[in-house]
């Protein structure tokens, strides 16, 4: 599994003279996609140690990381289980239909009790109810993925100037900061409002992990569209025509908005001459068939 660096060719590239990669987690693995495949790579050597035989875990039904988990159950021989927000409606959208195929058991909770995923009491009960499962939290964030994060690093074998990649819970980017070690620029494109909170998490999953307060990083929160998984006629048009340009599909949650921010930060004149750029694709495109299919559209 090979996730190869790809340049971009592109008119504002050349004016601006700068160099711009993307490196291609989306190619890891066909269902395990990008930063989840990251992430839950040492969770799945954890859960095997403690001899777990299942898999318990949270996402909403559009979630990437539940369809990670149901894939990566089915492949390496847990069971899994999803605890996802809010109803269930049937039929069951392409995400959770793919994660019920993998043969993973979706448990619908409620958004008020959603909110208690990371509260001992809570936990503890599901632990029960489920016979003392493996729990991965929401996003797969925990200090193992942030651990298989910093390998996105080990793997790029150019030189470069600055990192860019986008950013839910902040786990895929806390291991990228954590594997540079101070070298180098990072730039974060939060994919919902609200960077400052999120800042805080990173620092904390960065200092919990290397016991160090990295200063070479930020996060970029001009790109986020109104909000997690809100988008916009431009941000749409922007997918196509980069899919046309580059045949690099992106999708609207995440990539497309770190893209969109990556090239209009370039048309603004924000990299020196001479930046190297690698911007890591983060997969996660088994969701465009459900955006598809919410907006009666082709993405
Ligand atoms: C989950 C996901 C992210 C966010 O990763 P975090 O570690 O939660 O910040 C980014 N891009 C894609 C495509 C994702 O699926």
């Amino acid at each position: 599994m090979q996730a190869p660096l790809q340049q971009l060719q592109h008119p504002l590239l050349q004016e601006h003279e700068l160099t711009l990669w993307v490196k291609r987690e989306d190619l890891l693995h066909p269902h395990i996609s990008g930063n989840k495949w990251r992430k839950l790579k040492y969770n799945l050597q954890e859960a095997k140690a403690q001899v777990k035989e299942t898999i318990l875990t949270f996402g909403g039904a559009y979630s990437n990381h539940i369809a990670a988990t149901a894939a990566a159950g089915a492949e390496f021989g847990f069971k899994t289980i999803g605890i996802i927000r809010g109803e269930e409606h049937l039929p069951l959208n392409p995400t959770l239909q793919f994660a019920t195929q993998q043969g993973m058991e979706l448990q619908y909770i409620s958004r008020e009790a959603y909110r208690q995923k990371n509260e001992p009491a809570f936990l503890t009960e599901l632990a029960t109810k489920y016979n003392q499962p493996y729990i991965v939290p929401e996003g797969g964030t925990n200090q193992l993925a942030v651990k298989g994060c910093t390998e996105i690093i080990e793997d790029i074998p150019i030189d470069f100037d600055v990192i860019c990649c986008a950013s839910g819970t902040g786990g895929t980017i806390a291991g990228i900061i954590a594997g540079l070690a101070g070298e180098r620029q990072v730039l974060g494109f939060p994919a919902l409002k609200g960077g400052a909170f999120l800042k805080e998490e990173i620092e904390q999953l960065v200092y919990t992990y290397s016991g160090q307060h990295y200063q070479n990083w930020q996060l970029i929160t001009d790109y986020h569209f109104g909000g997690y998984a809100k988008i916009k006629p431009e941000l749409l048009e922007f997918i196509r025509e980069f899919q046309e340009q580059h045949q690099i599909p992106l999708e609207p949650v995440y990539t497309g908005k770190m893209f969109y921010g990556i090239f209009d930060l370039i048309s603004k004149g924000y990299f020196p001459k001479g930046t190297r750029i690698v911007a890591v694709h983060t997969g996660g495109l088994q969701g465009n068939a459900g955006f598809a299919e919410r907006l009666g559209i082709k993405v």
